[in-house]
């Protein structure tokens, strides 16, 4: 008898676990991945497309081309997860198995913040970005507000992106002098554990006359004013929001959360249920919730499963440690290199930004697409 494994969602998460398990196990392991949706979106894909670098199409790398040995993978949306029995139910049927892993990412709360639609004045989700992106040609000009609704929410550094390459939008369009670029923000700094990276941030952000306004999030959108939690208002002709992040009903209904998220041991993201792990943004661990961190949890996880079924000692660890890149204008990349789990405190090393390091995100991107999809 194979071991199944059923890993859910194959997001970055699910796509390196399964490629990983794939590798070492081959068909040697009966593995299903499943996923609602058509093909894997990378999140920075959306600030492209937001700013018109590149389509929809363009930014999907479609699942038919994810073909790896031992593994199946279905479209399919899922609608209940028994934990306990590992038995997971979809829209097409029901899957039992011996390990299960739930990679379902974070969803997206607007019902908490009035004003904020999905699909239309946030950038988080694609149909967002290629709503705003078709907004962006008939703005000229006013009162710009990128807004967090809350956090945690997915890739911290990504609002001050947006900020740095909208202002760069409305310079190249010439509405610099009658625009003004706000970012609120709940976080104390743009990059908490790199003092250096949030220092450099704020540095762009004078040279370009963009606000920051910290410690402070969204609570409504009303018209062409924005309102924070700290009590005032502020004037908005084009809103770029963050929604508030949330684990998915599915995974709140199958009893899996504590506090809104997933408890995990942060260094191997087994979940109470023995056999049961929960990778990526959903899970509570103490790290941001990212790709690159989605990543690394995944390869932990696999390299203990692959041990387990070796009969041999499952000593991985969870790094909690990974790159980011931020875009800083002008065709420019900082990085960030934070470790949040081997040190006593999350540590942070900053990459000044550079056109030289526009290669090493491409790379980044690249490497995952032939990985993942052999693209
Ligand atoms: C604007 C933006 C910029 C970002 N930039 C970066 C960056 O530069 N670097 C970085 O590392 N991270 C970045 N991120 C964050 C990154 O995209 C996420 O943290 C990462 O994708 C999380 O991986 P995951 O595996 O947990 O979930 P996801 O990648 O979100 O995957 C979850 C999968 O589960 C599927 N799913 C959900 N519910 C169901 C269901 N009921 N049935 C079936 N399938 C379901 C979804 O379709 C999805 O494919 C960015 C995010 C955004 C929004």
């Amino acid at each position: 008898m194979k071991t199944r494994i059923l890993v859910l969602g194959a997001g970055f998460g699910g796509l390196e676990l399964s490629t990983s398990l794939s590798e070492a196990l081959g068909d040697s392991i009966d593995m299903t991945l499943i996923d609602k949706s058509d093909g894997f979106v990378f999140g920075f894909s959306k600030l492209d497309m937001l700013f018109g670098r590149q389509s929809e199409v363009m930014i999907r790398n479609p699942y038919s081309t994810f073909a790896k040995p031992g593994v199946r993978l279905l479209r399919e949306t899922i609608t209940a997860i028994d934990a306990e029995a590992k038995r997971v139910t979809t829209d097409k049927g029901t899957h039992e198995a011996d390990i299960l892993v739930i990679a379902l990412g974070a969803d997206y709360d607007v019902s908490s913040t009035p004003g904020i639609t999905l699909g239309v004045n946030e950038f988080y989700s694609v149909p967002g970005a290629a709503h705003l992106a078709k907004v962006l040609p008939g703005f000229q000009g006013g009162d710009v507000v990128v807004g967090v609704c809350g956090a945690p929410y997915k890739c911290p550094p990504a609002p001050a992106e947006c900020a740095l390459m909208m202002h760069d939008y409305v310079k190249a369009r010439g509405l610099e002098s009658v625009t003004r670029i706000t970012l609120v923000n709940p976080l104390p700094s743009p990059v908490p554990p790199s003092p250096d990276t949030s220092k450099a941030i704020l540095a762009a952000f004078e040279e370009r006359g963009i606000t920051f306004i910290p410690n402070t999030r969204v609570t409504a959108v009303e018209g062409k004013t924005v309102a924070l939690d700290n009590g005032t208002n502020l004037p908005c002709d084009l809103f770029l929001g963050v929604p508030k992040n949330r684990a998915s009903d599915v995974v709140v209904a199958a009893g899996l959360t504590e506090n809104g998220w997933v408890p995990v041991d942060p260094y191997t993201l087994q979940t109470k249920i023995p056999g049961v792990y929960a990778v990526g943004d959903l899970a509570n661990t103490g790290v941001p919730k990212a790709g690159v961190y989605a990543e690394g949890a995944a390869r932990t996880v696999a390299t203990n499963i692959i041990a387990m079924l070796r009969n041999q000692p499952q000593t991985a660890r969870n790094p909690g440690a990974g790159s980011c890149y931020i875009e800083f204008g002008a065709n420019r990349i900082a990085r960030v290199d934070v470790d949040f789990l081997s040190g006593p405190k999350p540590f942070g090393t900053f990459h000044g930004a550079s056109e030289a390091l526009r290669v090493d995100k491409e790379h980044f991107g690249a490497s995952r697409r032939s990985r993942w999809f052999g693209l």
